[in-house]
């Protein structure tokens, strides 16, 4: 399902001139205080101002101004930003980084799009194969019998997974178990909330979630039933389209924010739960997507209202304290796009001292990015590897998992934790908040 129709915005001057554009009223509140500096990963790291938030936003207005070319000036830090939003949170102005990288990336896209090897990988993961479920089953198919025939075990004793990079090779083995099916196929399209119910919820289970970690829409599921929500797990749903907005395909992005919407009206439901934070972002923000017409800007305005990370989702809702215990020593990560995009860091920490024998203690600048950012951890492996050093660094003494609610994360501090040959788990909030009560019932 693939559509090249883009908004209708119009076109703006200097270099970027095709729709969509980064709006004036984002760039121009920019007040060049520097506040940002120092909590931008990639300025921490090469201490230059056109890899600062202050700087991209500049640069990004010089082009949208025509004071400068769309070249590699520009280009550059506008690809190097992680798009992790860690500058929005101190900004005073309130500029919204994230919407205008992703605003430039789009003009960029069209005005040079992606050529040759690298081109033709993002076309096919981007166009082919993510917004494809039954692609996605293929994937799904292959990814097992890789697993299960014991081919993976056979390719690191002959050495094959040395013949990728380290980065690649450390996330190959970090893959979890995949399962038969999808939970957007297994799950039952209805399923009744256990006791009183408070609302009708529906599953978002998004593209690489639900190939790689269906066991934690599995836990969603029974955690929102357990608390008074009933959920419906709607067939027709695709990917979110954040890797494609991240990318600059805005149209691909448009196309598949266009049928999630349809969707989930026909659904009608009080909320939309989201477990990957990555996509509870994009969902949140797909007005973002329709600023140049009004018709489904409205609608996705409706749309995103009603989206919850599932954290944010329970807090809300009212939560028991589970009695089954998790005794272990653990650490919280903030993923970025849960705590900077949407604002939710307190939600999971309660829910997580809610536990009995669990022990959380903090981690230092826990909302520092750990160098996954969607797929930066693939297209820019060094700095995606110093970030992941320093998070795993970061790690407090003694802890035996750390816990996170997104899961490009998950999948980067596993890698991280095997190159390193740690044995700390990695686990999505939910699933530790479910493994409680599974406990507790296994008592009872
Ligand atoms: S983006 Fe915000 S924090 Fe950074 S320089 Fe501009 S106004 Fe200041
Ligand atoms: S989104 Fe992250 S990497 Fe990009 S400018 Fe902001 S803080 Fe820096």
């Amino acid at each position: 399902m693939a559509s090249d129709q883009v908004t209708t915005a119009a076109p703006r001057n200097g270099a970027f001139l095709w729709p969509d554009a980064p709006a004036p009223e984002q760039y121009e509140v920019c007040v060049h205080c520097g506040f940002c500096l120092e909590v931008c990963p990639t300025y921490q790291e090469w201490r230059d101002e056109n890899h600062s938030p202050r700087g991209r936003v500049f640069l990004i207005q010089a082009a949208a101004e025509g004071r400068l070319s769309l070249d590699a000036a520009v280009v550059d830090p506008v690809f190097t930003c992680l798009d992790c939003r860690a500058c929005e949170s101190v900004c005073p102005s309130g500029v919204p980084v994230g919407h205008l990288i992703e605003a430039a990336r789009g003009q960029v896209y069209h005005a040079d799009p992606p050529r040759g090897w690298r081109g033709a990988l993002a076309r096919l993961f981007l166009r082919g194969l993510f917004p494809h479920p039954r692609r996605l089953g293929v994937v799904r198919a292959l990814l097992r019998l890789w697993q299960r025939f014991g081919l993976q075990c056979l390719a690191q004793r002959l050495g094959l997974l040395r013949l990728l990079p380290p980065h690649l090779r450390a996330l190959a083995v970090a893959l979890p178990e995949v399962t038969a099916r999808p939970a957007r196929l297994s799950l039952p399209e209805r399923l009744p909330a256990a006791g009183p119910r408070k609302g009708r919820v529906a599953l978002f289970t998004g593209c690489v979630m639900d190939v790689l970690f269906t066991p934690v829409h599995e836990a969603t599921v029974r955690v929102a039933q357990r608390h008074g929500l009933e959920v419906v797990v709607p067939r027709d749903q695709v990917c979110c389209g954040a890797l494609q907005v991240h990318a600059g395909d805005r149209p691909q992005a448009q196309a598949l924010a266009r049928r999630n919407i349809t969707v989930f009206a026909e659904s009608g439901v009080d909320y939309i739960a989201v477990n990957a934070a990555g996509c509870g972002a994009m969902l949140k923000e797909y007005p973002e997507l329709f600023r140049g017409d009004p018709a489904w800007h409205a609608r996705a305005q409706a749309f995103a209202q009603r989206v919850r990370d599932i954290a944010e989702l329970l807090a809300e809702v009212g939560t028991e304290p589970p009695r089954g215990r998790v005794p272990q020593r653990a650490t919280y990560h903030d993923a970025c796009h849960l705590c900077h995009a949407q604002g939710v860091r307190v939600q999971p920490r309660q829910l997580l001292r809610s536990v009995p024998g669990l022990e959380l203690v903090e981690m230092p600048d826990a909302e520092r990015c750990c160098g996954s950012a969607g797929v930066y951890n693939l297209t820019h492996p060094e700095m995606a590897q110093t970030l992941l050093t320093r998070k795993l660094d970061d790690l407090p003494p003694g802890v035996e998992m750390v816990i996170t609610g997104n899961p490009g994360c998950i999948l980067q501090l596993r890698a991280g934790l095997a190159q390193r040959g740690q044995r700390i788990a990695v686990r999505h909030t939910v699933e530790v908040l479910d493994a409680a009560y599974q406990q507790e019932e296994e008592q009872a």
